[in-house]
């Protein structure tokens, strides 16, 4: 399986680090024939205003959208959660995402006091230890679709949501070394969507 990280912005390269770390062929995606290439794809954290305009001067912003549309797995943390919401709340103007995953997410929703924390996580669907989970200006989600199951949660805002194909979380598990998380999405959410496919 060889999995893409789009890399226009933000901390793309914890987390290609972090599916290296997994044993995955990882690769930067910035144009659409990186992109054909990729059977699945991470959205890092950063800005989501941001690398949402420059795959749009990159021209793949459509190309992403229509990948995601038509199942291809991806995996987008905090700016990359917000990428793949079909609905944000206090958005910028004129914000636009890939969408494809039915939440409705708030962004900065943790507040200007609180820009950055880190918070021990259970995380549900087998973690056996709680995981670390650093937050930095990040969203959370206010509503799911009935088919998005919530796997973790702060004070009861999910912070990480998953659906048959799309996994998003608030935070940045590409900045702590425990790569649980990768290894969750390339072996539980990833993997069986692919070979559902073939
Ligand atoms: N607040 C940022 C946004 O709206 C996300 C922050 C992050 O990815 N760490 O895109």
């Amino acid at each position: 399986m060889k999995v893409g990280v789009l890399a226009l912005q933000g901390d793309f390269r914890e987390h290609s680090n972090a599916l290296i770390a997994c044993g995955v062929d990882a690769f930067s995606v910035r144009r659409s024939e990186e992109l054909a290439d990729a059977d699945a794809l991470i959205i890092p954290g950063g800005e989501s205003t941001t690398i949402a305009h420059l795959a749009q001067t990159f021209g793949i912003f459509d190309a992403i959208k229509q990948r995601i549309s038509s199942g291809m797995p991806a995996y987008g943390s905090c700016a990359g959660m917000i990428l793949l919401a079909d609905e944000i709340l206090d958005a910028a103007m004129g914000q636009k995402t890939f969408g494809g995953l039915d939440i409705v997410v708030r962004r900065n929703a943790f507040g200007r006091q609180v820009d950055s924390f880190e918070t021990e996580l259970e995380f549900k669907d087998g973690f056996p230890e709680p995981l670390r989970a650093v937050f930095i200006r990040a969203p959370w989600v206010e509503r799911v679709g009935p088919k998005v199951e919530v796997l973790a949660s702060v004070k009861s805002h999910p912070v990480a949501v998953r659906s048959k194909t799309l996994l998003a979380t608030s935070f940045h598990p590409e900045l702590t070394g425990d790569h649980r998380t990768h290894q969750y999405f390339v072996d539980q959410v990833a993997r069986p969507a692919l070979k559902k496919v073939q």
